[in-house]
C-alpha cells in the first residue's frame, strides 16, 4: 500500500448537454435518434460555454490540468471552446457519440451500437480537435466486461467508469470487484490491456457511498466527498469529476426539469463553491487521467471477472 500523501487524484469533466440527460432508460432501439430529436426541439440553447470557461479559468488559477470527457455530438456547436480546452493544455477523452445508456439489458444490440458510436466519437474528437484520445468514460457510469475488448480494439488505453458503491449498481457482477485503486482488465489475445481508473467511495458502517462527483456531489456537498477521497487515497490513486451543467447558473429547459427539480437542486454557484473547496483541499494532488494511467502502468493488478 502506498503512502496517502503520495497518491494522486485524476480530475475530470464530463461534457454533456441538457438533452443527454433525458429518456435515458427508454431502451437501446432508436436511442441515437431519440437524442438527436430531443436536441432539435430546442436547438439554440448554449448552456455549456460559460461553465467550461469558468472551469478553465479556475484550473489556470490553481495550476491544474484535467481530462475533459466529451460527448462527440457537441463538436459542431462548441468547437471553439473545445479547442480552447486543448490549447490550454488539458486532455480530451471520449464520452460516447450521443451519451447512450448501455444498461446491459439487450447485450447484442448494445454491443453493436456501442462499437459504432464509440468508433465514430473517437475519430471525430481526434480529427476535429487534432489531439489523441486515450481514455473513455461510459455514459451514466454503466460498465460491462464486453466493453473491454471493444475499447482495446478501438485503441483506448484506459477506462474510468467503474463506480462501486451500495447506493446504485450499474456494473452487474463486476460490482464484486470492490477495488479502489487503478487496475488492469485482463490482457486480450494480442496482449493489449486496458487500465481501469475506478471512482472513489466512502465506506462507513459497511455502507459504501459514491463520492466520485456528479449528482451525488450536488446532493452531498463538499465534506463527505473530502472524507471519501481521503479514505480512498489510502489505497492508491483515485478520481473525481464534475459536469459543466453542475455549476451553470442558467435554468435548464423545462423539458429536462419537469419532475426532476430535486435531482438538480444545488446546481450553480453553490456547487461551484463546494467544488472549489474540494479542489483546494487536495491542492497538489490533481492530475489528468492520462497522467494517472502513466503513473500506474507498472502496477500489475489484474482483475478477471468470472
Ligand atoms: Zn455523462
Amino acid at each position: 500500500m502506498k503512502k496517502d500523501a503520495a497518491n494522486k487524484i485524476a480530475l475530470s469533466v464530463d461534457v454533456e448537454d441538457w438533452f443527454h440527460d433525458s429518456e435515458f432508460h427508454a431502451g437501446i432501439e432508436g436511442a441515437n435518434e431519440r437524442v438527436i430529436a430531443l436536441k432539435e426541439r430546442l436547438p439554440s440553447v448554449n448552456l455549456l460555454e460559460r461553465p467550461i470557461n469558468d472551469l478553465l479559468d479556475f484550473y489556470d488559477e490553481q495550476n491544474i490540468k484535467a481530462t475533459f470527457f466529451i460527448v462527440a455530438d457537441l463538436l459542431e456547436d462548441y468547437k471553439q471552446v473545445f479547442k480552447q480546452i486543448v490549447a490550454r493544455g488539458h486532455e480530451i477523452g471520449c464520452h460516447d457519440l450521443h451519451h447512450i445508456a448501455y444498461t446491459g439489458i439487450d447485450v447484442k444490440k448494445e454491443e453493436k451500437l456501442f462499437f459504432e458510436n464509440i468508433k465514430q466519437a473517437k475519430y471525430l474528437l481526434e480529427d476535429k480537435l487534432n489531439t489523441e484520445v486515450k481514455g473513455f468514460r461510459s455514459p451514466f457510469a454503466y460498465f460491462h466486461y464486453w466493453m473491454v475488448e471493444i475499447l482495446l480494439n478501438l485503441g483506448f488505453q484506459y477506462d474510468s467508469s467503474v463506480a462501486v458503491n451500495d447506493l446504485y449498481n450499474k456494473l452487474g457482477d463486476l460490482k464484486q470487484i470492490g477495488l479502489r485503486q487503478p487496475f488492469y482488465w485482463p490482457a486480450s489475445e494480442n496482449n493489449k490491456k486496458l487500465m481501469e481508473l475506478p471512482w472513489p467511495y466512502w465506506s462507513i458502517f459497511k455502507f459504501r457511498l459514491p463520492v466520485g462527483g456528479g449528482p451525488a456531489f450536488r446532493m452531498l456537498g463538499p465534506h463527505i466527498p473530502i472524507l471519501g477521497l481521503k479514505q480512498t487515497l489510502q489505497y492508491g490513486d483515485t478520481s473525481f469529476y464534475i459536469h459543466p451543467l453542475d455549476i451553470s447558473d442558467e435554468p435548464l429547459p423545462e423539458l429536462v426539469m419537469c419532475g426532476k427539480e430535486s435531482f438538480w437542486r444545488n446546481k450553480g454557484e453553490k456547487t461551484f463553491l463546494w467544488y472549489k473547496k474540494v479542489i483546494k483541499h487536495f491542492s497538489g494532488n490533481w492530475r489528468t487521467c492520462k497522467e494517472i494511467w502513466q503513473r500506474n502502468k507498472e502496477n500489475n493488478i489484474f482483475i478477471k471477472p468470472q
